[in-house]
């Protein structure tokens, strides 16, 4: 095994019977030897800075399906949606706080026209000249894309959720495609957003297979961040009495995808937080190395509910960002509310 993770230090790419072998190794030892040098291939790049960004979940309206989002548009979750003016007053929010990345989350909302969008972006550029705009709002066109693009957008956030073609026909209904989202990478990235990819650890219908064929993907499209957090069910959805992913898995994971790219921007997530009390800094201890703490008006923050017992306050809630500082720094970490940019 060691042999192995230091082929991938080295060369920066596996096979996918390679990657296997590591995601499959449990070995305490090997993890914890896996998890140190995730740390400090992170520390090389970016020290220990953990970037904070402000996320604001803007709409929970969604025209898909997903079988495992409780914003599934089957699911009975009450829906919002905040105006225009309500978006600025977040950001302002944030920007007083001293964020410089604000993340605009939210599901795909028709009423978020190409036009609504771009005039947003424009107005939090002009408004927040020196902030990030990072926006996921889903699968859209090439025109979309450029537009949001041309509007001031930096990144854009769209998880693959799984690379393995049967194993997406298991999550999705067949009116959503891989290879659309995949592509839909691809344009993200050649439009030069910095691209974030990801997907769920321990969804139903996943082995260490289909994460092999993730990191595969993760190889191929270098994306500049990566989502990842452990599968949790949702009661309003099919997959209900399905169990949660491992922590230990989506912290091993966190660990070989910094390892693939020590530059990369990796969240330790609300959901390992949500999985395990301390699954924030689990993950940070992984490699991970940015946190978005939620910045969403607390009556809609209620009701975007994508899994069961989402956080919604605690260090991940930007009214506790004083708090958030502080556990940070008691790990060893430094709170940075800078853009953060991707370091190529
Ligand atoms: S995962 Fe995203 S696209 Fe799928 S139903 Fe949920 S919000 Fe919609």
């Amino acid at each position: 095994m060691r042999t192995l993770l230091w082929k991938l230090i080295e060369n920066g790419s596996l096979s996918a019977d390679e990657w296997e072998s590591l995601i499959s190794c449990e070995d305490p030892d090997f993890s914890e030897e896996l998890k140190s040098q995730a740390a400090s291939a992170r520390d090389r790049v970016y020290g220990r800075k953990v970037f904070l960004r402000a996320l604001i979940e803007f709409t929970s309206y969604c025209r898909n399906d997903s079988y495992y989002c409780g914003l599934r548009r089957s699911s009975s979750a009450e829906r919002y949606r905040l105006s225009h003016d309500g978006i600025l007053s977040a950001c302002s929010l944030a920007y007083d706080l001293g964020f410089r990345t604000f993340v605009l989350q939210g599901g795909e909302d028709p009423y978020f026209t190409d036009e609504r969008m771009a005039s947003l972006i424009c107005d939090i550029r002009s408004s927040f000249p020196e902030a990030a705009i990072t926006i996921s709002i889903g699968e859209r066109s090439e025109e979309s894309y450029r537009r949001m693009k041309e509007a001031g957008a930096d990144r854009y956030l769209l998880r693959h959720e799984t690379a393995d073609s049967s194993h997406y026909k298991v999550l999705h209904p067949a009116s959503m495609s891989l290879e659309n989202r995949k592509n839909c990478l691809r344009v993200l990235k050649r439009l030069g957003y910095q691209t974030g990819a990801g997907m769920m650890i321990g969804s139903p219908g996943s082995s260490y297979r289909t994460l092999a064929e993730d990191m595969l993907f993760l190889q191929d499209l270098r994306p500049q961040m990566v989502g990842i957090g452990p599968f949790i069910p949702h009661h309003d959805t099919p997959f209900r009495n399905e169990p949660q992913g491992s922590v230990d898995l989506t912290l091993r994971m966190l660990s070989l995808v910094r390892l693939l790219d020590p530059h990369v921007l990796l969240p330790s997530t609300t959901a390992l937080g949500t999985a395990d009390e301390n699954g924030q800094i689990r993950g940070l201890d992984a490699g991970a190395n940015v946190i978005m703490p939620n910045i969403t008006p607390m009556d809609a923050r209620r009701k975007y509910s994508i899994y069961d017992n989402k956080k919604i306050s605690g260090d991940e809630a930007a009214e506790n960002l004083g708090y958030l500082k502080a556990e940070l720094e008691a790990h060893g970490y430094i709170a940075a509310l800078e853009r953060g940019d991707y370091l190529s």
